[in-house]
């Protein structure tokens, strides 16, 4: 049977005591928080497990040791001087982020909290300290100011509601303000023409994707406007933050716009010289018109051989400087924006064989072989421009000629897509001629490309055929491709969009 023991009044406190001690001490060894005793020198009296952890001390080797001796050289005298004003009561303690070198010798960070322990007279006997250990944080601080100081960018921290909470050198140099007089700021202080339905749209971008980049204008301190390129990234901490990089632009943008200026001038230089070289070939070709009719008019005069012969050379002279007048005006044209596309019933059979009669005494002539293929699905009656049809077709037919040599040329027409309205034609031309180089083929549509020289001397030409093909293809709504192997032959082909005419031409 249990006996109940007496406990006198005496007793109980003192057991109580031991017992508050008793707690106290675990709490105190337990505690993840370093935790010191030191007397009014600042010589460690105690101290918990957590402490002598965090400075890699043995507990007989930290007893005695004066809190200098693991502070950071740095810190000693800013720690020191808080020290003495609570020793001269100035003050009840203190809290500082400082360095501790541990006894390997690391340097950590700590956030340090001391407090006076008074004695009955109220003066300072004992310091207890408490320390935990931030060195992680103020090392994310440190990459965290480093970047944002080394950047060349300008960077802001806003609250939701556009107040500055944070920003770096970069920016306050662009903008004139101090890193103060902008922390009294919002974005519309300084943002210009900023219109609140745009920025509600902004902000909901940036809650709704958590990101958005735009270009805007700042205006100066000093009045000056500045255009910028601005990223902006939603932090989800407690009511939302904004990071804002922000890239001064006003250097590009000018770049661009003097650009654009010069591109617009020279545009209209090149215009006025198209227009100019479209007037004059024109001029020309009145004249030379009528020279070739005065000499076809004296060829059917009575002449002597030898006059038959000059003017016989003066008339294919005539001719070839015609073609060759012709090709600038259409050239010229083109380029001045003043060809347009006729919208006017034809059949593609009839212009197909109209293009092999024009050629068929040239190719029977150099003992070349000529095939016609009309696809039997290809619609008789479109509606186009049949004059600029022929004039790619004969261009085309006219090169295949004049570089092959021997064999054969081919000329096919086929449909590849028809809806109810339009069809779209793939016409073909095909040689066995001397081919072009792979170097060679990339520059062909552009305008004055002959392949080279002495070919040019041998053939003739004036190198802008596919050019003004190609500028005609387009307008026709297609587009023109070559492929070709030296020596072997080449394959022009073309796709041009025609309206379906129904019913068929009569
Ligand atoms: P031109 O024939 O008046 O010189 P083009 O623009 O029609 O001008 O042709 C440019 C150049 O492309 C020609 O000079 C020639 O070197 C090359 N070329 C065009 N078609 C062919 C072809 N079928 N075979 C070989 N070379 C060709």
């Amino acid at each position: 049977m249990a006996q109940n023991k007496c406990i006198t009044p005496v007793e109980g406190v003192t057991s109580a005591l031991l017992d508050s001690a008793q707690r106290f001490r675990t709490i105190f060894e337990r505690a993840n928080a370093g935790i010191a005793f030191a007397d009014c020198c600042g010589n460690i009296l105690d101290f918990n497990n957590a402490f002598a952890q965090l400075l890699e001390y043995e507990r007989d080797e930290l007893l005695g040791l004066n809190f200098a001796r693991y502070t950071h050289p740095d810190d000693v005298a800013v720690e020191v001087a808080l020290f003495n004003e609570i020793i001269a009561n100035k003050r009840d303690g203190y809290r500082m982020e400082k360095r501790y070198v541990t006894r390997s010798g690391r340097i950590i960070w700590v956030d340090l909290s001391v407090t006076a322990i008074r004695d009955e007279q109220g003066n300072p006997a004992n310091f207890v300290g408490q320390t935990i250990e931030i060195t992680e944080r103020k090392e994310s601080e440190l990459q965290y100011n480093t970047i944002l100081n080394t950047t060349m960018d300008g960077f802001w921290l806003n609250d939701m509601t556009g107040r500055f909470l944070d920003l770096n050198h970069a920016y306050s140099r662009m903008i004139g303000y101090s890193r103060e007089e902008l922390l009294t700021m919002r974005i519309s202080d300084i943002e210009v023409n900023e219109r609140p339905e745009e920025t509600r749209t902004r902000i909901a971008k940036i809650l709704a994707t958590g990101h958005d980049l735009f270009e805007t204008r700042h205006r100066c301190k000093d009045g000056r406007i500045l255009e910028v390129e601005v990223s902006v990234n939603y932090l989800p901490v407690a009511d939302g933050k904004m990071a804002v990089f922000l890239r001064d632009i006003s250097l590009r943008k000018q770049a661009e716009a003097a650009l654009l200026e010069a591109k617009q001038a020279a545009e209209q230089v090149s215009r006025a010289k198209s227009e100019f070289l479209a007037n004059m070939s024109h001029e020309i070709r009145t004249p030379m018109n009528a020279i070739m009719g005065m000499i076809r008019f004296a060829l059917d005069t009575e002449l002597t051989a030898q006059q038959q012969d000059y003017l016989q050379k003066a008339f294919s002279a005539s001719q070839s400087l015609l073609a060759i007048l012709n090709d600038i005006l259409d050239y010229a044209k083109i380029e001045a924006g003043q060809i347009t596309i006729n919208n006017m019933p034809f059949s593609i059979a009839e212009t197909m064989h109209r293009v092999v009669e024009q050629f068929r005494h040239r190719i029977a002539e150099k003992g070349l072989e000529l095939f016609l293929n009309i696809a039997p699905d290809t619609p008789e009656a479109v509606s186009g421009d049949q004059l600029r049809l022929l004039q790619v077709l004969n261009n085309l037919m006219n090169n295949a000629v004049k570089f092959t040599e021997s064999g054969a040329i081919h000329l096919t027409v086929e449909p590849v897509c028809t809806n109810n309205e339009s069809v779209t034609l793939r016409f073909e031309v095909r040689d066995t001629g001397i081919g072009i180089s792979k170097e060679q083929v990339g520059s062909l549509f552009q305008p004055f490309t002959q392949v080279d020289g002495s070919i040019t001397r041998q053939f003739g030409g004036t190198g802008l055929g596919l050019a003004i093909s190609r500028r005609l293809v387009e307008l026709m709504g297609g587009e023109i491709q070559v492929s070709s192997i030296e020596g072997a032959g080449s394959v022009f082909v073309f796709t041009t969009q025609q309206e379906l005419l129904s019913p068929l031409l009569p």
